[in-house]
């Protein structure tokens, strides 16, 4: 199957005139900079590279995947919305996606004007197939967005290689909890599927939220697109900074160990959760957080915030259930705490 990305791209981003920054012009570091209209005088004067090259670079090191297969991404949401504007023609075009799941796939679908089509996961939140077969045959579909780990209901999703197999579209794997998971990452795939984007980011498991740094594995078609559309200077010095600094050795063992204490302490947490009698039950989880169904989630909900424990009420989304991010022990311990006296 030989998939054509510049078919799947909009008329006016194919024939867009990039905006060219006087960091595009010129990429040496030594010189007197007088390109960019820049306040000579102070630490932060300058503009940022517009491509992120030294984090690009060390991802590429880490990861063991070409830079020119790496976007980064105002946080994964920047990395979601361009792929809208890329390959979406508002009021024509639709995306898919398998609900419930993250909510940022549809908000951005509305605010690019683009029909979103949602299908529902089965009882154990998986994709059915037959439901999806006709819908993959669809011109105007773009975009089938597979959350994986799922958020709220925290598996990994079956079956990817299928659509993989089957779409000619851009299928677009959100990863963001991929490094909780014992699950493998598509990001290796990228070489099979010039229509794959695997979306990852920082602000999970590497502990950044705050930074707003997300992260596109693609072909390098796809990717310069991304670099097309993007605003040019899309990621700040300061967020820049605090990446690469975090992309050492030392801390990256750190990250690791975090995360092992993370998954400890969620099996501590399920198995506490087990024995309270307002739990009905308790879904798998590869992510760093656990749905539950409970007996009357808004009460639970609300006694829970009475006490300054703050979880995620999903009840609109799926009935009943509560979405438990796995704290610190001790926020844990307050929580378990807080359901038994509840209980
Ligand atoms: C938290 C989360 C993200 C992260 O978004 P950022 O903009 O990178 O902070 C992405 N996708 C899913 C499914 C998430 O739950």
């Amino acid at each position: 199957m030989k998939i054509d990305i510049q078919k799947l791209v909009r008329k006016n981003i194919l024939n867009l005139k990039p905006y060219s920054s006087a960091r595009d012009e010129f990429e040496g570091e030594n010189g007197i900079f007088l390109d960019a209209n820049e306040n000579p005088f102070g630490e932060l004067n300058r503009y940022p590279d517009p491509y992120q090259r030294k984090i690009r670079q060390k991802l590429s090191t880490i990861n063991q995947i070409s830079d020119e297969n790496i976007f980064l991404g105002n946080g994964s949401d920047e990395v979601i919305d361009l792929a809208f504007r890329i390959f979406c023609e508002p009021g024509k075009d639709k995306v898919l996606t398998f609900s419930p799941t993250y909510g940022m796939y549809e908000v951005s679908a509305n605010i690019n004007d683009v029909e979103l089509i949602n299908l529902n996961l089965n009882d154990d939140f998986q994709i059915d197939l037959e439901t999806l077969k006709p819908y993959l045959y669809d011109e105007n579909l773009k975009i089938i967005f597979i959350c994986s780990p799922n958020n709220p209901t925290g598996n990994s999703i079956k079956n990817i290689e299928y659509i993989l197999e089957n779409f000619n579209g851009i299928i677009f794997i959100d990863e963001a909890y991929i490094d909780f998971s014992p699950e493998q990452s598509f990001r290796n795939k990228i070489e099979n599927f010039p229509n794959l984007i695997v979306s990852q980011t920082f602000s999970k498991a590497w502990g950044m939220a705050s930074v707003r740094v997300g992260i596109a594995y693609a072909s390098e078609e796809i990717i310069k697109f991304y670099n097309k559309v993007k605003p040019p200077y899309n990621i700040s010095q300061l967020n820049q900074n605090a990446i690469l600094n975090a992309l050492n050795d030392e801390n990256i063992n750190q990250v690791s160990e975090n995360n092992k204490l993370i998954l400890n302490e969620k099996k501590i947490l399920i198995e506490s959760l087990k024995e309270l009698k307002l739990v009905k039950k308790i879904f798998p989880s590869d992510a760093n957080f656990v749905l539950i169904e409970v007996e009357n989630a808004d009460e639970i909900y609300k006694k829970l915030v009475e006490e300054n424990v703050i979880v995620r009420n999903r009840n609109s989304v799926i009935k009943n259930c509560l979405r438990i991010t796995v704290g610190s022990p001790q926020e844990n311990l307050k929580l378990m705490e807080t359901l038994k006296s509840i209980n």
